[in-house]
């Protein structure tokens, strides 16, 4: 089994994310997924993907092919063999085929509205700037970049130049996580006094960008923790006021030369509830425990690709299972031709927030201080 079968496998088989702005802390109601059958004359829009690897090929390209409101309008990639067998299998004509040299020129077609950045995560400031540039709209994976000022350069140039900018947090769009987040802000359990969050799995192949601190800007916690630290923070509708962490053992000095191997963090949010983080590329392990003081709801899987699972002390959710990249794109385009906007929960000063906090853990990870984020 190849790195990206096992990775994949491992995801589909538990479930991942979650999101949210200031103003986002909105929760959106779990029906309102279902209401995103469009009118018949309602245009289309015309999605590029950007980097065409395990994420654009298996999710984000079914997501475009089933969606109502958009379409796998373009490509860019850096691979000849892969132009050819996408343009193929998705009939594109060759001007909306593009390499990462003649990228720019996209500003020139029209088919294209949105540029969607799957890169490795070092790359997404190169590419969501100068789709910026080319006057594109962007959307952009997770984690947003690898440092709080690459955010802050994205988000500039996209404002320099008019267009939205929303990061691929697809959970904001996911009925279990919807719900969990409705049961935590509306405090239906009462108070939240405490969350247990916890994602990580078995990583494979030894030479991957994802172990090199360059290409990915850090290990698990910027991979799969971040689904951890954006769960925290719309289950309580809250910002955290500060975190301590630390790293674990490394078992394994071949593959973590260079990033963790697994990192655990504590936060403390304005009404005092505490949060117990853990991420790893060792353990397989994917949950979301929230404790109130009326009860506990919890998901496990909570952050894969689903069937996501989740239970209170009242019983088992039931709620929708839907494609999480279908929901997600349909969402976001539905939303941006009534208003011209992406959803502003998922903008780019919502990636922001989350890198501030993962450069917090890492830095209180490595000085043993308490670090403040207020
Ligand atoms: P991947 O390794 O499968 O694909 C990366 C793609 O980028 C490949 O097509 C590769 O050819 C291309 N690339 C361009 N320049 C490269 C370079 N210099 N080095 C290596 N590859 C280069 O990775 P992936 O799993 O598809 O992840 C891509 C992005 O999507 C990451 O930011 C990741 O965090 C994100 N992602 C998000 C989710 C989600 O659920 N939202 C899931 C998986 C990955």
């Amino acid at each position: 089994m190849s790195e990206n079968q096992s990775r994949r496998s491992f995801l589909q088989n538990l479930g991942v994310g979650l999101g949210t702005t200031t103003a986002a802390f909105a929760v959106p109601s779990v029906m309102a997924i279902q209401e995103t059958k469009l009118q018949k004359d309602e245009k289309k829009l015309g999605v590029a993907l950007v980097g065409l690897g395990s994420y654009a090929k298996n999710q984000l390209a079914v997501g475009l092919e089933n969606a109502k409101n958009c379409y796998l309008a373009g490509i860019v990639t850096g691979t000849p063999a892969k132009a050819e067998e996408w343009a193929k299998k998705y009939n594109l004509p060759a001007k909306n085929v593009y390499n990462y040299q003649n990228f720019d020129e996209i500003v020139n077609n029209k088919d294209i509205d949105i540029v969607y950045v799957v890169t490795p995560n070092s790359l997404h400031r190169e590419f969501v700037v100068r789709a910026a540039k080319a006057g594109k709209h962007v959307m952009c994976e997770k984690p947003m970049a690898t440092s709080v000022e690459d955010c802050k350069v994205m988000i500039k140039a996209c404002q320099d130049a008019g267009v939205q900018l929303g990061i691929g947090y697809r959970l904001h769009f996911e009925p279990f996580t919807q719900e969990i987040m409705r049961i935590g802000q509306k405090k239906v359990f009462g108070d939240v006094r405490f969350i247990q969050t916890n994602f990580g799995f078995s990583i494979g192949d030894p030479t991957q960008w994802r172990l090199k601190k360059a290409m990915a800007g850090g290990g698990p916690l910027m991979d799969v923790g971040i689904y951890c630290v954006q769960a925290s923070r719309h289950v309580l509708g809250e910002e955290p006021l500060w975190v301590t962490a630390q790293y674990g053992p490394i078992s394994d000095t071949e593959r973590f030369k260079d990033v963790e191997e697994n990192v655990s963090w504590q936060m403390q949010f304005p009404s005092g509830a505490m949060v117990n983080g853990f991420s790893s590329y060792k353990s397989n392990i994917e949950q979301l425990y929230v404790s109130a003081n009326k009860g506990f709801v919890q998901l496990s899987p909570a952050y894969s690709y689903g069937p996501l699972k989740g239970k209170t002390h009242e019983g088992d959710l039931k709620l929708p299972v839907v494609h999480h990249q279908t929901v997600m794109l349909e969402e976001i385009c539905k939303e941006f031709l009534a208003t011209k906007k992406f959803p502003t929960h998922i903008g780019g000063e919502e990636g922001l927030r989350d890198m501030k906090i993962l450069m917090a853990i890492y830095e209180a990870a490595q000085t043993g201080k308490r670090i403040s984020l207020v």
